[in-house]
């Protein structure tokens, strides 16, 4: 591997939906041989405290990083922002806000989910993600824990998502004004994830452009899935659109298949 492969732009902690504390998931990316990693929790810096500590005691960078909930053509996107001041105004208000959105979407979510026959949802889901962001993450373990699903995939089919007993959307803060907060507050904006989103290719170059517009900078091109269809096709999107490319897992826990700390694919040598 090259050393490309030592650098991770985005994972989770308990700060929203990852198994592992600040200072745990430091400790593991010091022993998958990372050497820089962005802390990208959802809609929070909570985290970024704890791992910045933790990063002194070891041989790693660890860059102060955010994954952003945003709305785009009435669709969920998330936009990563790296090397933001976690710290200024802007970011602090946007989180709050998030926080806010997520609290009241997380109990329509609980009072739907009793409909389904599922009680409590809202208040165990609140106990998985303790001080965290609360997320459908959370939501899921608890639909597994109640056994009405066999594992997350299967919770992402069923339940929780467009059309299904869960699922609740949420009027998230607009694309340009997502990126403006990451730049505003010094960082730099980048399209997470960007063939999960179950978008046409027309759309996707739509929203690639118009994240450009608003002032966008990068799209993620090396995913925790390593696939390399998905990275051809992701590395001509950057190429197309002038736009340089990120290296991110999206780690969570230990128990997935995919998206594991250390284990990414190297970024195809012609991008920035
Ligand atoms: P939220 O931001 O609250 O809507 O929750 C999104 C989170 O749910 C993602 O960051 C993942 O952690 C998880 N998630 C969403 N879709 C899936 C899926 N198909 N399989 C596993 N986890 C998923
Ligand atoms: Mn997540
Ligand atoms: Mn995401
Ligand atoms: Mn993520």
């Amino acid at each position: 591997m090259s050393c490309r492969a030592s650098i991770d732009l985005h994972s989770h902690s308990t700060a929203s939906d990852g198994a592992l504390t600040p200072a745990a998931l430091i400790n593991k990316a010091v022993q998958a041989g990372i050497k820089t990693l962005a802390l990208t929790d959802h809609d929070t810096v909570a985290g970024l405290k704890e791992a910045q500590a933790a990063a002194k005691n070891h041989d790693i960078k660890l860059i102060n990083g955010i994954e952003l909930s945003t709305r785009w053509d009435n669709k969920t996107i998330h936009i990563v922002g790296l090397n933001i001041n976690p710290e200024h105004d802007i970011i602090l208000a946007a989180s709050q806000r998030l926080s806010a959105l997520r609290e009241a979407r997380a109990i329509k979510i609980g009072e739907k989910l009793a409909k389904a026959g599922i009680d409590n949802a809202y208040i165990e889901a609140k106990k998985i993600a303790g001080d965290g962001t609360v997320t459908r993450q959370h939501f899921s373990q608890v639909i597994i824990n109640n056994g009405r699903a066999k594992n997350q995939t299967d919770v992402f089919k069923r339940f929780l998502v467009k059309n299904k007993p869960g699922y609740v959307s949420v009027m998230w803060p607009g694309l340009d004004e997502t990126i403006q907060c990451i730049n505003t507050a010094g960082g730099i904006a980048v399209i997470a994830h960007p063939l999960r989103y179950k978008i046409t290719a027309t759309k996707l170059r739509k929203l690639i452009t118009d994240f450009k517009a608003c002032g966008g900078k990068a799209i993620e091109v090396v995913t925790g899935n390593n696939h390399k269809p998905d990275i051809e096709l992701a590395s001509s999107y950057a190429k197309q659109f002038a736009i340089a490319a990120s290296v991110g897992s999206d780690f969570h826990n230990e128990q997935t298949a995919w998206g594991q700390l250390g284990k990414l694919a190297n970024l195809p040598r012609d991008l920035t």
